[in-house]
């Protein structure tokens, strides 16, 4: 069949100020090239902030040939009018074909208002990308809660998807391009009549802030967890395993941990060896973040709970039972047997 495509130009975009973007651009790198058709031109890389181009080299040394840089003071907060009229400045005047954005909640917002700026479609939140014969770009998202997945194309000329992270892999580190070629690009943001205006800044605060999607061992807590006692144990029992905190939605909104720390479609993506659920119940909203876990165990008081059907190894106990045996345990098999855990 006949590829349609007109303009080989396949562009990811790295938005600095969004957290973990830096490492949700590597993933992007990799998904661009599956569906780039692998010329020098076809994948390159637009990166926007305060200083973008200090960050050139990460690209470079994975690979990417070309590198669009928008930089300057004025992008030192992430203010999405600035971002996406200086992107749709960009798009407008080389005019790529496909776009690949991060699903991170910064980089989603720039991405659906540079879709509406410049009357395009937008598919958010893909998982798999794939390249079909008329040289469209098919992506599957899940949908209905991740009960089904939707193959989606896009009309537009330019197709614009973000995607979550944790679906690929990391582009690994290559020899530096040779000759790899840094575009600065200054847009005119004189016409701009932003109607946002920062007013202040307040930092978010540092407990649980730590980044889940790459643990290696995740202990995560659902509504089974009633108190704030009962969370105390799933802490003590997680410093015990090395583990990283992880928690459900209902948690997140009770405040038991910061949001930072949800795990499923509106939370991370995570990918640890070891998954351990307490008191979850293993609805889709939740699993279709631990559905590249390894090896998933649950513990659960109803032996029927759908989260068993996902689960290498499933215990039905009452966490109240469960936790307190557990952390007694490791703590004799550490050798701690009576001290008392640092607050
Ligand atoms: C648009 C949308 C997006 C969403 N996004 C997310 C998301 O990203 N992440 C997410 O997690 N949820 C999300 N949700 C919510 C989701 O649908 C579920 O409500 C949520 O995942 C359920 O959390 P849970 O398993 O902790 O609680 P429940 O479903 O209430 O399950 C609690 C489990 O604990 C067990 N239990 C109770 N007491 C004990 C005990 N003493 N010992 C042992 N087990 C016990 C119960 O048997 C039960 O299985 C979303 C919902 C919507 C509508």
């Amino acid at each position: 069949m006949t590829n349609l495509r007109k303009n080989k130009k396949t562009w990811i975009i790295n938005i600095c100020a969004a957290p973990d973007s830096e490492l949700s651009a590597y993933e992007l790198i990799t998904a661009g090239r599956e569906i780039s058709d692998g010329s020098n031109e076809s994948l390159s890389c637009v990166i926007i902030g305060h200083e973008a181009s200090a960050r050139a080299d990460y690209f470079f040394k994975r690979g990417i040939k070309k590198i669009y840089i928008i930089q300057g003071e004025i992008y030192k907060n992430l203010i999405e009018e600035i971002y996406s009229d200086s992107l749709a400045q960009l798009i407008l005047k080389e005019k790529p074909d496909k776009i690949l954005f991060s699903a991170a909640k910064e980089s989603k917002t720039i991405a659906a208002r540079l879709a509406a700026k410049l009357n395009i479609g937008l598919i958010s939140d893909a998982i798999k990308l794939k390249s079909e014969a008329s040289g469209k770009t098919s992506a599957i998202k899940p949908t209905f809660g991740g009960d089904l997945m939707a193959k989606i194309e896009s009309r537009s000329n330019i197709e614009m998807i973000t995607i979550r992270a944790g679906f690929y892999s990391k582009a690994q580190l290559l020899n530096p391009a040779k000759n790899g070629e840094l575009i600065n690009f200054k847009p005119d943001l004189s016409q701009l009549n932003a109607k946002i205006k920062l007013v202040g800044l307040s930092p978010k605060p540092k407990e649980d802030d730590e980044d889940i999607s790459d643990a290696e061992i995740v202990v995560a807590a659902g509504r089974g967890i009633k108190t704030k006692e009962e969370f105390e144990m799933v802490r003590q029992f997680s410093d015990l395993l090395g583990a990283s905190l992880g928690i459900t939605r209902p948690l997140a909104d009770l405040g038991f941990a910061s949001e930072n720390c949800q795990i499923g479609i509106t939370g991370k993506t995570i990918k640890p060896k070891l998954y351990i659920a307490l008191g979850i119940s293993g609805k889709t909203h939740h699993t279709q973040g631990i559905l590249n876990a390894k090896t998933i165990v649950s513990v659960n008081k109803d032996a029927n709970a759908p989260i068993k059907d996902i689960s290498d190894y499933f215990i039905e106990a009452d966490i109240k039972e469960f936790l307190p045996a557990m952390i007694k345990k490791l703590r004799e098999i550490k050798g701690m047997e009576g001290t008392a855990r640092k607050s």
